[in-house]
């Protein structure tokens, strides 16, 4: 069941890829394993995900110590200062960084245990209250901030789209997403420096892929009525 949900997806993603013009090997599909029992994270595995998101440190704490480091682990979640040392040990991707104290806190610990540490600023770009993030217009100040600090690197950008019902309706913040990040690396002269947008979840992901989304985190699809 969730080898055929995950070769479904694989093949939706495929196949809004070829619809944008682009190769479908540009899409990483991170695997969002929140809900799901660490059996069912095994045969995701099996079933050839390489990688794993996880929105609460502690949560990944108990399954980094059964999986280790067959995958890559992603934290997608809000990250509080003092979960930072324990999300630096097990985390290849941060895509929550929302403030230059939070970045100034992964930076040092990853110093300490002799690490790069990737991240990716979270915006919020509906602006809607419930949602963690940093408003558009602060981006910019946040990456120079962040840009001297020697042991984190911003590698790209994340939103989560409003809930809606029809996914048409989340393309605009998609798209809005997409014309930050090349806004950067045009500002910036560093095309590409900026690489990554962590956009669409399981009932939006076609659309944030047919937007330029190069990496998709989906639960629900995987591991629902599994
Ligand atoms: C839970 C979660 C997802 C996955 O959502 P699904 O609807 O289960 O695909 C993606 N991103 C974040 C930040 C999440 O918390």
């Amino acid at each position: 069941m969730i080898a055929d949900n995950i070769k479904f997806i694989t093949q939706r993603i495929a196949s809004s890829c070829e619809k944008s013009g682009r190769s479908a090997d540009d899409v990483i599909l991170v695997c969002v394993t929140k809900e799901a029992a660490a059996g069912q994270i095994e045969e995701a595995i099996a079933s050839g995900i390489s990688n794993i998101g996880e929105n609460r440190v502690k949560d990944a704490t108990a399954k980094y110590g059964i999986i280790g480091d067959r995958v890559i682990w992603h934290l997608i979640g809000h990250l509080q200062t003092n979960k930072v040392k324990e999300a630096v040990r097990i985390f290849s991707l941060i895509h929550s960084v929302d403030s230059a104290r939070l970045a100034r806190e992964i930076d040092r610990e990853a110093k300490r245990i002799g690490k790069r540490q990737d991240v990716l600023i979270q915006v919020n770009v509906s602006g809607e209250k419930t949602k963690f993030g940093i408003s558009p217009d602060e981006i910019f100040d946040l990456i120079e901030e962040i840009t001297p600090y020697s042991n984190i690197s911003v590698k790209g950008l994340m939103t989560i789209a409003p809930e809606v019902e029809d996914p048409e309706k989340a393309r605009p913040y998609f798209r809005a997403l997409r014309e930050i990040r090349d806004n950067i690396n045009a500002v910036r002269g560093t095309p590409y420096a900026v690489r990554i947008l962590s956009m669409g979840m399981s009932n939006d992901f076609e659309v944030a892929v047919e937007e330029g989304s190069n990496m998709v985190r989906i639960g629900r699809a995987i591991f629902e009525d599994c």
